[in-house]
Parts: C-alpha cells; sequence; structure tokens
C-alpha cells in the first residue's frame, strides 16, 4: 500500500477541533524527543466532519517512558501495557505505544488478551511486539480507523487506504478480511457499528467474509460482544444495524430467538417502518428505549405478542438481555413497557384497572411506544383515537367508554 500524506490544505481538520489535553500530552511527548501523532476514530470523525468521541494517542515512546513523563498516568493491559493519562475528573486520554501485530504461533499472543485491561497486573512485555507507525497502522482494524494525524505538520498520514475509504464511505478491514475476522470475531461485531453510525457501506470482500466467518463469534469474550451491541443500542440507526446484524448470520449466533422472530414476524414492513421512525425521531443514546423498540418485535409476533409476562421474560428478554448485557432493572423496565402495550392492545381495561394504567410512570414510555406502533399503522385508527383521549384526559376519572377490542391490525 502505497503511503499518502495530506497536507493541511487537502483536509479540514483544523487544530482548533483537537482537546486541548490530547495536544498538551502529545507536545510533552515532542519534548521529550518521541513521535506522536492522533489516531483511530478521532482522526476519522475530525475528516468526517463529525464531534469525535475520543483522542487515541500513538507513539514512539515506551509505556516506561510515558509513565516517566506523566505523572498522572496508570499503565493497563496484560500483554501490552498502554497508558490511560487523567486530565482532570471525567477525561482519561489513551496513550499506546506503536506496536506490530505479533505473530500468534510465535508468542501464544490471542486477540482477546489485548482486551483483558486489568490494572496492575503484571504482564509479559514482548519486545517485538513494539513497531514502525506503519506496523501500528496495519494492526488496526479498519482502514477508516488507521489514520494519523500530525500536529507538528498538520498533516494526515494515510500507510492503510483509509482516506480512500472516507472518501468512497466504505469500512473495509486492513488487510485479509478472513484473517483479520479470524483473529478477533469482535471486528465483525465493529465493521456493523461503523456502518451504523457513519452511514458507510460495507465493502464487498468484508461484508463476504463475515458471511463466512459469522459462527466465530462465539469463540468472543461476553463482555466484548456486549460492548459492542450496546453500542449499536446507542447509535439510534437500528434498521442498519439489525439489517446487517440479520443478513451476515451473526443475530442468530447470538439471540436465535430474536433472529427467529424477526424472520417470522406477521407484519414485516410495521416493524421496518417502527425502525426508521424510531431511527428519525428517537433518542439517540437512550439504549433502554432502543431495547424496548427491538422488543416490540414481540408484539408485532401475533400470538407470542399475547403470551403472559413471564413467558415472554423467561423465553425472550432474559436470553436478549444476557446477550446485550442489559441490567435487570432495564430489563424490569422494559417489561412493564411490555405488559402496558398488552393491556392497550388486548386488554380492555375499565375503571380503576384503567386509572392504574394511566397513573403508572412507566406508562408514559409505553404509551410513547403505542404511539409508534400506531403511526407505522400497526394499530387500529379507533383504538389508537380511543387511548389517545384516555391518556390526554388522564386527570378526569369519568371515563366509562369500553376501550375497542380490535388490537394489532395484522394479528
Ligand atoms: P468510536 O468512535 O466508536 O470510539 P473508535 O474507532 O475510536 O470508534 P475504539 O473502540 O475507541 O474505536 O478504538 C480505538 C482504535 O483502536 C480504533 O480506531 C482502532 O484503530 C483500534 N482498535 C479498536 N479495536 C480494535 C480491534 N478489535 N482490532 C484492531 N484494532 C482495534
Ligand atoms: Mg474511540
Amino acid at each position: 500500500m502505497e503511503q499518502r500524506i495530506l497536507s493541511r490544505s487537502q483536509h479540514p481538520i483544523s487544530r482548533k477541533a483537537i482537546d486541548r489535553a490530547a495536544l498538551n500530552i502529545i507536545y510533552r511527548l515532542y519534548n521529550a524527543g518521541h513521535t506522536a501523532y492522533l489516531v483511530g476514530g478521532g482522526v476519522r470523525d475530525m475528516l468526517l466532519g463529525r464531534p469525535p468521541k475520543d483522542f487515541d494517542i500513538a507513539t514512539s515512546a515506551r509505556p516506561a517512558q510515558i509513565r516517566l513523563l506523566f505523572p498522572n498516568c496508570r499503565l493497563i493491559g496484560r500483554r501490552f501495557r498502554l497508558a490511560h493519562i487523567y486530565c482532570g475528573a471525567q477525561k482519561v486520554i489513551e496513550v499506546s505505544t506503536f506496536r506490530r501485530w505479533p505473530d500468534p504461533e510465535l508468542t501464544a499472543y490471542t486477540c482477546e488478551d489485548d482486551f483483558q485491561l486489568e490494572e496492575g497486573e503484571e504482564g509479559i512485555i514482548l519486545d517485538n511486539t513494539f513497531g514502525s507507525p506503519q506496523d501500528d497502522a496495519r494492526r488496526r482494524d479498519f482502514t477508516v480507523n488507521g489514520l494519523y494525524y500530525d500536529v507538528g505538520s498538520y498533516s494526515v498520514l494515510d500507510y492503510v487506504g483509509g482516506t480512500h475509504d472516507i472518501e468512497h464511505r466504505l469500512v473495509r478491514t486492513i488487510g485479509d478480511p478472513d484473517v483479520r475476522f479470524r483473529e478477533d470475531p469482535v471486528r465483525m461485531l465493529r465493521a456493523i457499528k461503523f456502518c451504523a453510525k457513519l452511514h458507510f457501506e460495507m465493502e464487498e470482500a468484508t461484508w463476504r467474509a463475515i458471511r463466512r466467518h459469522h459462527a466465530d463469534i462465539a469463540q468472543s469474550s461476553l463482555p466484548r460482544v456486549q460492548e459492542e451491541l450496546q453500542r449499536l443500542l446507542e447509535l439510534g440507526n437500528l434498521r442498519v444495524s439489525l439489517r446487517l446484524l440479520l443478513e451476515s448470520g451473526l443475530l442468530r449466533d447470538l439471540v436465535p430467538n430474536l433472529d427467529r422472530n424477526l424472520n417470522h414476524l406477521h407484519d414485516q414492513e410495521a416493524f421496518e417502518s417502527l425502525l426508521d421512525l424510531y431511527d428519525q425521531e428517537g433518542v439517540p443514546s437512550d439504549r433502554t428505549f432502543s431495547f424496548a423498540v427491538l422488543v416490540l418485535s414481540l408484539i408485532l409476533d401475533g400470538d407470542r405478542g399475547r403470551s403472559s409476562r413471564r413467558h415472554l421474560a423467561r423465553d425472550f428478554l432474559e436470553p436478549l438481555s444476557d446477550c446485550f448485557g442489559i441490567c435487570r432493572r432495564t430489563q424490569e423496565e422494559v417489561a412493564r413497557y411490555l405488559s402496558d402495550l398488552q393491556q392497550l392492545l388486548y386488554g380492555a381495561p375499565k375503571g380503576r384497572e384503567r386509572g392504574e394504567l394511566l397513573a403508572r410512570p412507566s406508562f408514559i414510555n409505553s404509551f410513547k411506544l403505542y404511539q409508534m406502533l400506531a403511526q407505522v399503522g400497526a394499530v387500529s385508527a379507533d383504538q389508537y383515537a380511543y387511548w389517545r383521549e384516555c391518556w390526554e384526559n388522564r386527570e378526569e376519572s369519568s371515563w366509562s367508554r369500553p376501550a375497542p377490542k380490535k388490537a394489532l391490525k395484522s394479528a
């Protein structure tokens, strides 16, 4: 791969967009005679004109040298030590030494080691894992994540073809996708995350490799899988995330129940419209609500949607929550939305029962979900009009008209 250097006039990154604390770390590394670049998601996002989530730094300084330079620094990681530099109460900047991807045969190094970040453990530091900036770029996951920004020369350094893929909006592995996904199957979920987050397409060979290797996801550690799935919920592009999870085969390996459900929906179109609606209007980063939207696929699944709360929890919510790493409290909250929705759709609560339903704190969100079902035409207009009136007049207790019986249009 040809090296490409974009000078200041060839890219939109302005130094003003860079976090002050990250700049200070880079300058201190420079002053001590080291090379240091911004790397990863921060560079990618600045090139795209998006506000970066965080700034990572890659440097020629070894972990022990970094520690000497920064008193507010902790070294973490088992095999390969990363430095976390604490800047104030909230901010941590990750500084890693340029390294190459070691040959797993020679070092018994596994990718999982790379992500075991127990603090303070004495790791076996293999000197031959350190490398050049080029090596460091090549061991990263996707071309768009392998770019450096050199604060000294204001230029973007591209050793992996990332600038081409940013221009063409493509997620492509660095190197052979079969090898890269075998090395670390979590990268398959990360590929989907970046497509959903950046509104990029998956490059063809990368996609074909995911379709071949999806079953390997079972070898990855659950916390890493959960972390990536939770990020998908936070991104609020559920339509794309779910489509890619389904079509790749990954969803079948991860949560067979949800996969089956989505493949056998009575009203596929309504669910897809629901996802579109949520992606347009949803509250990004509201993980609970995104999770509830996923679970709505159950409600749209005619008979199953009527199962008892206990059955729904056991057969569906619990396995789904385990895989997504959803805590018990959120799980219970979503179970409440589901049972509220069941009441709206299939029950006909009257009098005190109805009053209690409308007064429940969870009902605001349940009603929001119900409204979304109505907006995509999954609820009859009569029924929706009735409940909307109940909701708008919930302070008044004089409601005596019975709820219309007809529930889901499709059921
Ligand atoms: P986000 O904006 O979601 O944080 P990011 O690209 O910064 O995206 P991180 O998970 O923060 O993603 O990782 C930082 C960088 O570390 C990535 O950009 C990539 O270069 C590298 N990286 C992370 N995970 C892997 C992996 N599994 N394999 C190879 N490189 C990885
Ligand atoms: Mg990041």
